[in-house]
């Protein structure tokens, strides 16, 4: 309390009123944040107030308000074209979604790409990679994102190889790894591949200087081929416990059949209990020292152990769009949608199995892992960018604390894209990617929520919350308004469907 007094005190001092009102989309010459508390993104503590100087699209200055310079007269206060006022919020990076997908229509029906692009800076989410990108539509985005023609985070290019791909052997693998490296991708997202696929693939991904994105399911390859061919992420969890089963394979009902995504899910859920511990630890140190990192999408489990959370989430009246509405209904087609049948046991072994993957994060991080943060979403309940702060909390729920937290979905998922010199984290130098939040994150994470949150003031319910202003490549964008256009095309969608 005595340090927001401070905040005040310091604001009324020395804030000028900006010269021009600040317009939502607009890049300013020099804008200035001011009297902000600012979370840097790498772990270390929240500290300010400080000024904060943009320009082109960069963060040009950090300035301390220390004290003792104030009570002098002496404080530099740099000046702005525009300013926000940020006294009593808090700073932090855009957060980086690291398992996103771009989508224009879900189950063969259209949705517009604005719906999920606007979502994702309304809540905060300012860099995205796009695991299975569709060429040339999502390099195409990534364009009009770059040069500001489109409200949306920077999108990295990530095109599927799976094992329906054409060049399902290793010699056409690496042709098809040069075919991705020549239409400007960033990366691959792996799925399902033979072993020597992925060691051709991943070979020839490394010299082309291409990451790879590895959703591992339940294959002939596991945590330990990631290890020796160089993977830079491990996608979900699959192939981690896989490896430290003693027997190399989980046991499964004679009656289990892969392709049957309920069978799939449902014993994905007694995964972890067969994981050795021991061996895990060894897998763990194998990942560290190969720098495979491991981003775990927690929320997109969520409905396998709490189907009644899932299918209620308070955001779905507003801003769940009608074609994503029938895409989540229970329904063997769409993948995901595998709930018929799901039994109060399916819970109970999922929150078992939540609860040793929860630990096995802890001790991952512990032996020096890295750990992002994505969420998935578009599939089994979860929204875009409503999922990626659901992940935040699972991360929170995992045991970590919320600068690690928050940590895990800025430096953390800048390093997973290569990115750790230019962006998440708030520092001279660095892009200006920054949400400036109504709340405190560190204390309750689901301010971060554009839907905001409601405290009790004086004895009176206030709501708050919700991140004010995404600013992505200097460009703030107020985001109370993008949220509001998200619920506007939903309002339009539906009545068009009804
Ligand atoms: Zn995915």
């Amino acid at each position: 309390m005595r340090f927001l007094l401070f905040f005040s005190f310091v604001a009324c001092l020395l804030a000028q009123s900006p010269n021009t009102k600040i317009t939502s989309g607009h890049r300013y010459p020099r804008l200035v944040i001011r009297n902000a508390l600012i979370i840097e993104g790498n772990g270390t503590p929240a500290s300010g107030p400080k000024d904060i100087v943009i320009q082109n699209g960069r963060i040009a200055d950090i300035v301390a308000l220390d004290p003792v310079a104030i009570s002098r007269g002496a404080a530099r206060r740099p000046a702005g074209d525009v300013e926000i006022e940020a006294a009593g919020k808090y700073v932090m990076p855009g957060l980086i979604n690291a398992h996103a997908h771009l989508q224009d229509e879900r189950g063969g029906i259209p949705q517009p790409f604005d719906y999920e692009l606007k979502m994702w800076m309304a809540c905060g989410i300012t860099t995205i990679r796009d695991v299975g990108s569709e060429t040339p539509k999502a390099l195409q985005l990534r364009k009009q994102s770059a040069e500001g023609e489109v409200v949306a985070p920077r999108i990295f290019v990530y095109p599927m190889f799976n094992r329906s791909s054409p060049g399902n052997d290793p010699e056409e693998a690496r042709a098809r790894v040069r075919e991705f490296k020549a239409m400007g991708a960033d990366g691959i997202k792996i799925l399902g591949v033979y072993r020597d696929v992925m060691e051709a693939l991943e070979d020839e991904a490394h010299k082309a200087g291409l990451r790879i994105a590895h959703h591992a399911g339940v294959e002939e390859t596991n945590a330990w081929d990631d290890i020796k061919f160089g993977t830079t992420s491990i996608e979900h969890w699959y192939g981690i416990p896989d490896a430290a089963i003693p027997e190399g394979r989980q046991h499964f009902p004679s009656s289990y059949n892969y392709n049957n995504e309920t069978d799939r899910f449902r014993y994905a859920g007694h995964l972890w209990r067969e994981a050795d511990g021991e061996l895990l630890g060894k897998v763990f140190d194998g990942m560290v020292q190969a720098h495979v990192a491991w981003d775990p999408t927690l929320d997109i489990y969520e409905a396998s152990r709490d189907l009644q959370r899932a299918q209620n989430q308070p955001w779905f009246r507003e801003y769940l769009h009608p074609t994503l509405a029938k895409y989540f209904e229970p329904n063997p087609a769409n993948h995901g949608s595998y709930f018929i049948g799901w039994t109060s046991t399916d819970e109970a072994f999922w929150k078992e199995n939540y609860r040793i993957e929860m630990a096995a994060l802890r001790e991952f991080e512990k032996r020096g892992g890295l750990i992002g943060c994505g969420d998935d979403a578009g599939f089994i309940y979860q929204m875009y960018g409503f999922g990626l702060i659901r992940e935040l909390e699972l991360h929170q729920e995992a045991g970590f604390q919320p600068l690690t937290v928050i940590q895990h979905a800025t430096a953390n998922n800048a390093k997973i894209l290569g990115q750790e010199g230019r962006m998440g984290r708030v520092r001279t130098g660095y892009l200006a990617d920054l949400l400036v939040v109504n709340g405190n994150p560190l204390e309750n994470l689901k301010v971060l929520y554009p839907t905001g949150t409601d405290e009790i003031r004086d004895g009176k319910t206030v709501h708050t919350g919700g991140v004010e202003w995404t600013i992505k490549d200097g460009i703030p964008y107020y985001a109370p308004g993008l949220l509001a256009d998200v619920k506007d095309i939903v309002a339009k969608a539906r009545s068009a469907t009804r």
